[in-house]
């Protein structure tokens, strides 16, 4: 038997092998390369006792799926899904080695410590020692490892659950992130689950004018000055706000006094609160998770100093609420450009709809009993998540799909989510510890 100090020693060295093989993922299909860490995850669960399979849709792209098969087929499933690729970091910009690994002070440094080796790490040590344990759930647990989640899981979950859905679907799946501790006004500790995502529709909006002489520019059709006052309209353009049952819940579940909750959750409130609170950080995010958003982001215009251009490509980011689709969207733009739409073509690159999970399931409460063991006390609140996850695919197989995770104190709320795809990633061994122990604890409670 191992103690939970052990473990997480094997969590720490774990990780650091997985920063090192730096599995960069910069969107083109050579990069990744996560046979390194899926070999390495199989190395380290080898002899364990589980089952484990490779996949590899592309030269290098591989993911992982170990599993311990469950004794009664009736029983509910759980996957527990880590990815093993991570965005590129520049080592200028950081403290200490990006792909370094190191640990210092308790802290685990390097890209993916926190998006999201640390979770692929402590869920394959909760894998492994359940197995060691001689653990034989009523339900299958599955532990996948897998590429590609930073670009488009084109060689990744996308991949797997269009061709390999058969071996990997299970009733509940759990991935990144969630978890952090946040203070309740009562003293209690508050656990985000993530339950959804907001859907992601990239466009392209082409405005389109005549071309002509520059020194000669009175009356022209400049499509350059046009897509300006398109970015303006995109800029001033207000969406009524939504309150999604996550969005509700979470407010209440904080237990903020009402002058701070009563706006919240007031539709007819929020913009002007927002606008004004003093919390930036609180301000963005209470107004994502209640609004479609839109954000002008790229603008390619013009050939020539001395033409006039009839083309701009203006690039367009929209993160939709759940409910909206391609048309709603369109219908959107279509307002906003108001008697500017005959000038613009509109291009979708990506049309994601958002995807959401019941929120109260057994699962769910599983995850509430088993927090209780690390924070007595700790309510469990849903949250909404601005970022893509692989639940987004797990979920069109039709898998309860949460974000969920562990996390101690050490390091705060705004550090912490300034470390997605941001510098001086790091995760402190207490986290590793308490994952660790969480996974293997819900395992026990959740499968048997
Ligand atoms: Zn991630």
């Amino acid at each position: 038997m191992t103690t939970d100090t052990e473990r997480a020693g094997e969590a720490t060295d774990l990780l650091q092998h997985l920063i090192r093989n730096a599995c960069v993922n910069d969107g083109t299909p050579a990069s990744g390369q996560e046979h390194r860490s899926a070999d390495l995850l199989k190395g380290y669960l080898e002899g364990s006792g589980v089952d484990m399979e490779t996949y590899e849709p592309a030269p290098g792209r591989t993911s992982l799926v170990a599993k311990i098969a469950g004794s009664d087929p009736s029983a509910p499933s759980l996957t527990l899904l880590g990815h093993t690729d991570v965005v590129p970091a520049n080592p200028d910009d950081w403290t200490h080695d990006p792909f370094g690994g190191e640990l210092i002070d308790g802290m685990v440094w390097g890209r993916g410590a926190i998006d999201m080796l640390n979770l692929t790490t402590t869920m394959a040590t909760g894998m492994r020692h359940l197995a060691l344990s001689g653990f034989r759930p009523k339900g299958d647990l599955n532990y996948i490892a897998v590429a590609d989640e930073e670009a488009l899981s084109t060689f990744g979950a996308k991949w797997l659950c269009a061709n390999a859905a058969d071996d990997i679907r299970t009733d509940y799946v759990i991935t990144e992130s969630g978890g952090f501790p946040m203070d309740g006004m009562d003293g209690l500790p508050r656990l985000p689950v993530i339950v959804g995502e907001k859907g992601v529709y990239w466009c392209v909006l082409t405005v389109k004018g005549t071309p002509g002489h520059a020194s000669q520019p009175l009356r022209t059709d400049n499509a350059l000055v046009k897509a300006a006052e398109v970015v303006r309209r995109i800029d001033e353009y207000r969406p009524a706000a939504e309150l999604h049952e996550a969005w509700t819940r979470f407010i209440d579940g904080l237990g903020f006094p009402p002058e701070l909750s009563e706006p919240f959750l007031d539709p007819d409130r929020i913009d002007a609160f927002c606008d004004e609170l003093p919390m930036l950080g609180l301000a963005r995010q209470a107004h994502a998770c209640t609004h479609t958003t839109m954000a002008p982001t790229v603008m390619r215009a013009g050939t020539k100093t001395n033409v006039i251009p009839d083309r701009v490509e203006l690039e367009v980011d929209i993160r939709t609420l759940p409910g909206w689709d391609t048309g709603d969207v369109r219908v959107m733009l279509l307002e906003v450009l108001g008697d500017l739409a005959d000038d613009v073509e509109i291009a979708f690159q990506s049309e994601e709809p958002a995807s959401t999970s019941p929120i109260d399931t057994p699962l769910w409460d599983a995850l509430h009993r088993v927090s209780q063991v690390f924070y007595p006390g700790a309510l469990t609140v849903p949250f909404l998540t601005v970022g893509a996850t692989d639940a987004r695919y797990t979920r069109t197989l039709g898998s309860v799909s949460y974000g969920f995770g562990l996390h101690s104190t050490a390091i705060g709320f705004e550090q912490y989510g300034a470390m997605f795809h941001g510098i001086d990633e790091r995760v402190d061994v207490e986290s590793l510890r308490l994952s660790t122990e969480m996974w293997m604890g819900l395992a026990r409670d959740f499968l048997v």
